[in-house]
């Protein structure tokens, strides 16, 4: 008998070991040798196995694919890998994936075969699960658009009576009331105005959803709209007592070319968050100039506040609709939660992202950058015409330090001397100074409300004093107080502005002073 030698026995151990199917098959088509995987695997015996042709386990739909590989592989000889199907005992069918070989010398064919069954099955179920699931996000999709449309569609019918109610409620307020009746009719204006502001951000989400959203391309005066929008939230931030301010780069063109109505929409919610989440301190509002080519120029505005801040795990959720940093403050504060999903959105379609950088209990900072169009005739200053403030000493005073540096910054791009004070005491300070030097102030630009002596009080120490005779007044006043009008009107000073001021306004006003 002949006994297997070293190597036999060897290959013999791995062969059984293999945990894929192993197979040597001769050149009638039957089994040569089979490893234990192919008996575990289809459920046969080993010697059904090898007396049954190789073929006759095959799947009729597969078997003329693979003969067309075996008579390929005993032309070229080389490995194939291909996939077929394995009858099982049970009638089932087992998937396999082959690496074959040829061996010319004795026209025998090695093959390994890897169960594929269980992957494949997964496979395809995870391919109908998704198909499922796509076709289900499609059919929600679908309906959130269709609600949308009717939403924005029904944009004119929502806001016409709202816009009724309102301009009527004025109209029989201006006539004669009974204190009682005058007390309602104000309610149901601020009531009819509160629900406008929520229907105008459901109607805009909508119309962003439904992408029935247009933009204008009109020009338009950036720093009057900056200036007449501030009008209007500076008497909310006079209401918390804050300093509202804000600063245009003395290189940002004045008239641009856009959608106005859309960019005064976001300044508008992302100052008015500014305010109303700041109990004490300042809300400013900065643009500068990033870049400029033919035609077009890239703008950053940035809304900063010294408010609650927003903590840093909320921060990406402020940006989503119907969301709010904390959801108690919804009854605390008030708002749909759309406003800044509306803003990033706008500024989103207009070219633009938000950003936001903000610290719980220190403040928030809301930024973006926009290109814009430059208007193309804009008027240039006439060449040769000096600034009214050039060589002119100006005190600047004002107790919070954005606002000085600010209206600093106003008067020295133009080429006026500025000395800046913090209090109504050190302006006192630096106007005896300059009395009794050469350098005598020609300007006072004087914030009304400081603590300690305001600024009403420093005018009439300028009044009173001889020394101070040729100083012009310019009183910075909070809002529309009467109270204030009225002492200014005591103090018989007839020039003031109204916080914030903007750059032309001041400069316009200050001019107009110094030619009297
Ligand atoms: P609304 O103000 O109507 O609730 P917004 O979308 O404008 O909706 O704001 C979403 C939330 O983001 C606010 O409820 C608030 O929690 C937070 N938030 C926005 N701006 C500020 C800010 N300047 N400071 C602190 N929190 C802010």
């Amino acid at each position: 008998m002949n006994l297997p030698t070293e190597a036999q026995r060897d290959f013999e151990l791995f062969f059984n070991l293999i945990p894929d199917l192993a197979c040597i098959v001769s050149a009638d088509g039957y089994f040569k040798k089979l490893n234990p995987a192919w008996e575990t695997t289809l459920g046969y015996t080993r010697e059904e196995l090898l007396r049954t042709p190789m073929l006759d386990f095959i799947h009729p739909d597969d078997l003329e694919r693979t003969v067309n590989e075996i008579a390929k592989q005993n032309r070229d000889y080389r490995t194939s890998h291909f996939v077929n199907r394995y009858r099982c005992k049970d009638g089932s069918y087992k998937i396999f994936d082959w690496r074959t070989t040829f061996n010319r010398d004795e026209s025998t064919r090695f093959g390994i075969a890897k169960d594929i069954t269980e992957q494949r099955r997964w496979e395809t179920s995870l391919r109908e699960s998704e198909a499922a699931l796509q076709k289900a996000k499609d059919a929600a999709e679908a309906a959130n658009r269709l609600k949308s449309e009717f939403l924005a569609n029904m944009s004119h019918e929502l806001r016409t009576p709202m816009n009724g109610v309102i301009g009527l409620t004025d109209l029989a307020l201006d006539t004669e009331l009974t204190s009682e009746q005058r007390e309602y009719l104000e309610d149901v204006k601020s009531s009819a105005g509160s629900l406008l502001r929520i229907l105008n951000d459901v109607l805009d989400f909508s119309k962003i959803e439904a992408g029935k959203l247009e933009f204008e391309t009109i020009e338009f005066d950036l720093r009057q709209m900056v200036r007449e929008m501030f009008k209007i939230l500076d008497i909310r931030a006079a209401a918390k007592n804050l300093e509202l301010a804000y600063d245009l780069d003395a290189r940002v063109p004045s008239r641009l070319v856009g959608d106005p109505g859309r960019l005064r929409q976001i300044l508008i919610n992302l100052t008015g968050n500014a305010i109303k989440f700041t109990p004490r301190g300042e809300v400013v509002l900065r643009v500068e100039r990033l870049s400029e080519t033919a035609g077009q120029v890239e703008l950053h505005f940035s809304v900063k506040d010294t408010g609650i801040g927003i903590p840093f795990d909320k921060q990406h959720h402020v940006f989503r609709a119907f969301s709010q940093a904390d959801s108690s403050s919804t009854r605390m504060f008030g708002g749909t939660g759309l406003g800044l999903t509306i803003s990033s959105q706008l500024v989103e379609m207009m070219g633009g992202r938000i950003g936001l950088e903000s610290k719980e209990g220190i403040g928030s900072t809301f930024h973006f950058a926009l290109p814009l169009g430059i208007a193309p005739a804009e008027p240039e200053e006439p060449a040769g015409s000096s600034s009214p403030v050039e060589g002119v000493s100006v005190l600047v005073v004002d107790d919070n330090e954005t606002s000085r540096s600010i209206l600093d910054k106003m008067l020295s791009n133009r080429g006026a001397k500025t000395t800046l004070a913090d209090s109504g005491y050190a302006a006192l300070e630096a106007l005896r100074r300059g009395a009794a030097s050469e350098n005598s102030f020609k300007l006072i630009i004087l914030d009304a409300h400081m603590p300690g002596m305001d600024g009403f009080a420093v005018a009439q120490h300028i009044k009173a004093d001889p020394r101070f005779r040729g100083v012009g007044i310019v009183l910075l006043l909070c809002g529309s107080q009467r109270a204030d009008t009225d002492r200014c009107r005591e103090l018989g000073i007839s020039t003031s502005l109204a916080k914030p001021v903007g750059e032309m306004e001041l400069l316009e006003t200050v001019t107009e002073l110094l030619q009297q």
